[in-house]
Formats: C-alpha cells, sequence, structure tokens
C-alpha cells in the first residue's frame, strides 16, 4: 500500500472542538481513505497555555496533565485524551506522527542575570556589543510539575541566545556567553550568516546535559504515549549531528526504524540536499519547493509552464526523500509564511501529490474538512477541495503499474497509470488544464484496450474508449482537471 500522511490541524483549529476527540470520532474515516500516517500537533504545554498552537513549548512533560500557564488541558485536551486518540488511531491500522518542537523554548519561571553579547539581527556572526550582563528570562523549573518525570530545570547555560525587546523596538538578539561554542552551533544554511537562532530560547545541544535531557524526554514520550513517527520542526535551527544521535538513540532504544519526515524550510534545493546527506537518509523532507511551484502556478495561470511543475523540487531529484503537500499551517491565509495555493489550483496541485508514483503526498486538514475562522477583521473560509475524496480512494486502490507522463506542453499536462492485469479495476489517465480545453493522446497498455473510461470529476459526460492497443484521447476542460478511470471501478471510489 502506497504510504498517505493526513495532517489533522491547522492553525486556527478552534480549541472549543478538542482535536483529540475529534480525532477518535475520524479515525474509522481517516483508515477507509487509505490514510497510513496521521501527524498530530505538538501535544506538549504552550507557553500560551490552552490558546498556543503548541510550536511555543514550555514544558515537554506536560501533555496537558498539570495546570500550568493557566490550564490543565493544552488547547487539543488532555493526556489522557492524547493517549486515547493514538490509541484509537493504532487500532484503525495507522501510525501516528508526532511534531516534535525542539528548537526553542518560551515562557520561562524566572528570569536569571547572564553574560550576553549582542549580534547584528541580519548578520548573527557579527558581534556589535562589548560581553554585557543582563536580566533574561532563561531559568525553567515547571513549578507545576513539581518533579514528576524529570528534575532537570533549565537554565543559561542550556541555551544559546535569547531575543529582548524591551529596551527598542528593533529585533535585537543576545548570545548567552554559556561556554559551548565561540558563537553559534553549526546549522546547514548560511541565512543571517548563521540561522541557530529563530526565537525565543534557543537551545544549546552542544551542552551534553541538554541532549541527555532530550533522549531521555524522547524514550519516556514513545513510551508514555505509543507515538511511532516524528514531524521533526524546524531543522533549519538545528545541528543536524544532534538529531542524528538523537534518533539514532530512539531507533536502537526501540529496535524499529521510526518513520520521520523533517522541516527544512527553504526553496533552495542545494540545502535540502545537503541536509539529506548530512543526515545520511534518517529522514524524508517536506518538499518545499514544489510547494512554492504549486503557488507560483495558481498565481500565474496560463503564464506558468505546467511542463516546469518538478523543475527545482526534491520530487524530481530525489523522490524516495521527498513528502509532497500543497498546503500547511504555515503557508495558510494570516500566517507568517502564508504563500496559500489558489482555489482554481488545488485540484490539480492534490492530483499531483496523490496520484502519481512518486513522493509521499501530506493531506492538509481544511483541504479535505474546510475550515472558517477569524483573525482581526478578515474571516477566511476554506472550502474543501472538489474531488479529494475520489483521489484519495483511487490512490489507496489503483495506483499500481507503469506510469507514464505526458508534460510535453505549457497548459496541458497528463500522466497515467497503466495499472495491472491482475487488478481489472486499475488503470487510470489524469489531464490538467491551466488555460483553455485541451485534450492528451495517451496509452495505457494493451491490457487496458477496448476499455471504457469516465471522468470521476464530470466535466464530462460521455466515455472515452481506448483502442484494441490501450490508447484514446483523453480530454480537459478550461483550467480544470479531469481524472479517467474504468466505468467498471466507479463503485470502488464511492
Ligand atoms: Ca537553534
Amino acid at each position: 500500500m502506497s504510504l498517505t500522511i493526513f495532517q489533522f490541524f491547522h492553525w486556527y483549529y478552534p480549541k472549543e472542538k478538542k482535536l483529540w476527540n475529534e480525532v477518535v470520532k475520524q479515525a474509522e474515516h481517516l483508515q477507509f481513505i487509505g490514510i497510513s500516517h496521521v501527524w498530530l500537533p505538538p501535544a506538549y504545554k504552550s507557553s500560551a497555555g490552552e490558546n498556543g498552537v503548541g510550536y511555543d513549548v514550555y514544558d515537554l512533560f506536560d501533555l496537558g496533565e498539570f495546570n500550568q500557564k493557566g490550564s490543565t488541558v493544552t488547547r487539543y485536551g488532555s493526556k489522557r485524551e492524547y493517549i486515547k486518540a493514538i490509541k484509537t488511531l493504532h487500532e484503525h491500522k495507522m501510525n501516528v506522527m508526532a511534531d516534535i518542537v525542539l528548537n526553542h523554548k518560551n515562557g520561562a519561571d524566572e528570569s536569571e542575570k547572564v553574560h550576553v553579547i549582542q549580534v547584528d539581527a541580519n548578520n548573527r556572526n557579527e558581534v556589535v556589543s562589548e560581553p554585557m550582563e543582563k536580566e533574561i528570562a532563561t531559568k525553567y523549573y515547571f513549578p507545576g510539575r513539581n518533579k514528576k518525570y524529570s528534575e532537570f530545570v533549565w537554565d543559561w547555560k542550556t541555551f544559546t541566545g535569547i531575543d529582548d525587546c524591551s529596551d527598542t523596538n528593533e529585533k535585537c538578539i543576545y548570545k548567552i556567553i554559556n561556554g559551548y561554542g565561540d558563537l553559534w552551533d553549526d546549522v546547514v544554511g548560511d541565512e543571517f550568516g548563521n540561522f541557530d537562532y529563530l526565537l525565543g530560547a534557543d537551545i544549546e545541544f552542544r551542552n551534553p546535559a541538554v541532549t541527555a535531557e532530550l533522549k531521555y524526554w524522547g524514550k519516556w514520550y514513545v513510551k508514555t504515549t505509543g507515538i511511532d513517527s516524528f514531524r521533526l520542526d524546524a531543522v533549519k535551527h538545528i545541528s543536524a549531528n544532534f538529531y542524528k544521535e538523537w534518533l539514532d538513540y530512539l531507533n536502537q532504544t526501540f529496535k524499529k526504524q521510526f518513520f520521520t519526515v523533517a522541516e527544512y524550510w527553504s526553496s533552495d534545493l542545494k540545502y535540502l540536499h545537503e541536509y539529506l546527506d548530512v543526515m545520511e537518509n534518517r529522514v524524508q523532507l517536506f518538499d518545499v519547493p514544489l510547494h512554492h511551484n504549486f503557488f507560483d502556478a495558481s498565481k500565474k495561470g496560463k503564464d506558468f509552464s505546467l511542463a516546469n511543475i518538478f523543475n527545482g523540487t526534491l520530487v524530481q531529484t530525489r523522490p524516495q526523500s521527498a513528502v509532497t503537500f500543497v498546503d500547511n499551517h504555515d503557508t495558510q491565509p494570516t500566517q507568517s509564511l502564508e504563500s496559500f495555493v489558489e482555489f482554481w489550483f488545488k485540484p490539480h496541485a492534490n492530483a499531483i501529490i496523490l496520484l502519481r508514483q512518486q513522493g509521499i503526498p501530506c493531506v492538509f486538514y481544511p483541504s479535505y474538512y474546510g475550515a472558517s475562522y477569524t483573525v482581526g477583521d478578515n474571516t477566511i473560509e476554506l472550502a474543501p477541495v472538489p474531488h479529494l475524496y475520489k483521489m484519495l480512494k483511487i490512490r489507496q486502490q489503483f495506483l499500481e503499474g507503469e506510469q507514464n507522463d505526458y508534460f510535453d506542453h505549457p497548459n496541458v499536462v497528463a500522466w497515467c497509470n497503466k495499472g495491472t492485469e491482475e487488478n481489472q479495476d486499475s488503470g487510470f489517465a489524469v489531464v490538467l488544464s491551466n488555460n483553455e480545453d485541451g485534450f492528451k493522446e495517451m496509452n495505457l497498455g494493451q491490457h487496458n484496450g477496448n476499455k471504457k473510461f469516465v471522468d470521476i470529476t464530470e466535466s464530462f459526460n460521455d466515455a472515452v474508449v481506448t483502442n484494441e492497443e490501450g490508447t484514446a484521447f483523453f480530454p480537459v476542460k478550461s483550467r480544470s482537471i479531469s481524472i479517467w478511470i474504468k466505468d467498471i471501478a466507479l463503485d470502488k471510489i464511492k
């Protein structure tokens, strides 16, 4: 079976709707549509308590169990509900992908007097002040948890740096003089000179006490919850050596290979390849360049050549390592990395990730279920992507046999999956247009000769019948997609 990831949340998922309980309700359906991995949001206590989405981690050991930051539960529910959600997904034969956020912490319990130097925010390798003493928020001892599970206290020795804009309106980044390294940790890439520092109190992985604690935490987390795959947040800002060590430790401890997808947010293929090389294939990477191609294609319409849709992408250059996606919680409207693929192009983009053999697709919650939310004066309505259910059912049942590509025209491209003789229902053809009506002549192999194909998008009422060799002209309507499957297979995607 082909792997298919489902990102079961978005940035504005309402806390009143208790996500963990919703997972339990949807588990059976997710299994039915062929989902193999369900990506759940960060499960630990945020510095914003039950209002935090989870990427501003306060306490890794508080999965909605302790009264900290104004509530016992997290935005998504209690620890008990979280574990029940995971168990239910396992009962339905799916893997659970936990969101691992280890770059930084937020919401310190106390501040400390610490020696720091200020660096240039645009070139973090450039020191712009003399060493000075400064009071900064770097002490975490979690009084609400009272040392249960771990007695570790985070302090200035466990962090590389912090930003503090209280004296000025500019972004001020301070490197803590903590005894580990001259300046920042080594990370892949060189934005801002060195992009180790992202936000909050940045964790110091060169401190062996920190790595030991995070290994201990990883083991505790897996044992406590039963999670069985990882999504690594913000790896652009974390030493690759740390994650190699951390993953090896957990793989050895649990005698298995945790399926792991890392988020290296860059459209520069060079850095993605470099990261994969350093990690020696321990991880998959999200195909950020492909997402940006989708975004550009949706903005430029007919002026974007669909023949180039895979240019500069991971799925083209390292298909085994690519996790393909259309949108996520960072790119959705009003978010910081907003680059939301326009609605008319979403069927095109979802067909490209779901109905081809290269890459592991990740489906975004609002694409399937829709979403509506208000941010400031903006009310956002996200409608479900048309035909997504049928695409998932086709992927689940018919994605086999040889794939033939016809990316030979700027405005009409196509591919077909020939299927196999054993699976009579298999064999399908996909045609995409970003301009006028069009068609593509395709061959699906002799075993598909004299077969009737119908368009599941219902743009066309008439069937297409292949000739003896299995060849036919498959049409598509303007700025649309058509997916042609055998008429005898229609019942299978109901
Ligand atoms: Ca960092």
